[in-house]
């Protein structure tokens, strides 16, 4: 991995991995995928390599990303899908030619129909989206409850009580910040 780039958060939900390598909307957001080449290293690591992208299909993928983003929150809250975002996803879908494969070990890949074509990749990635958003799948769309986060993300727990995007960053950090005004509390209360 080169040097500087913020790393990825990894998930098991595709479409809302990628949403999050935009992460801290609502604060300091970070960039994950800031470069063409930082888009190809996600798009290997969740098993859609390509060879090379370039900059206006790194635009494209932002595009998907904001869009899925906007949807995803709308059916989080249990309001109208945003027709803008609604068309995006679909022309990513429609323009993907991406074909799912079945290994010998009974595995499911994805083959691009050309190494360098990013756009199946996005349509995979947006037919990922349209499937959890027209809740196909076993679980429920939240919105993380870090103030500074908001992240969509696909709640698969039995209870479907999760808070956090990621119990390991927004989750972590608002105990964090709990353990912290609790220890000032104490403090205070032995004056
Ligand atoms: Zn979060």
């Amino acid at each position: 991995m080169p040097a500087g780039f913020p790393d990825f958060r990894l998930g098991s939900v595709l479409a809302t991995s990628f949403t999050g390598t935009l992460t801290e909307r609502r604060g300091d957001a970070v960039e994950r995928i800031p470069t063409p080449q930082r888009l190809v290293d996600w798009l290997t690591v969740n098993g859609l390599a390509v060879d090379s992208c370039t900059t206006a299909q790194l635009d494209l993928a932002r595009e998907l990303r904001e869009s899925i983003h906007a949807a995803a929150t709308a059916a989080a809250l249990q309001e109208a899908l945003p027709a803008s975002a609604v068309q995006v996803l679909n022309d990513h879908s429609v323009q993907g030619r991406a074909a799912a494969i079945l290994t010998p070990e009974g595995e499911r890949r994805w083959r691009l129909s050309s190494a360098s074509r990013v756009e199946d990749a996005l349509g995979v990635i947006a037919a990922d989206a349209i499937s959890v958003i027209a809740g196909e799948r076993d679980g429920k769309l939240a919105l993380c409850a870090s103030p500074t986060c908001r992240a969509a993300f696909f709640d698969t727990s039995q209870s479907r009580t999760r808070r956090w995007c990621d119990m390991n960053t927004c989750g972590n950090r608002q105990k964090k910040a709990r353990f912290t005004a609790n220890r000032r509390k104490e403090a205070g209360s032995a004056e």
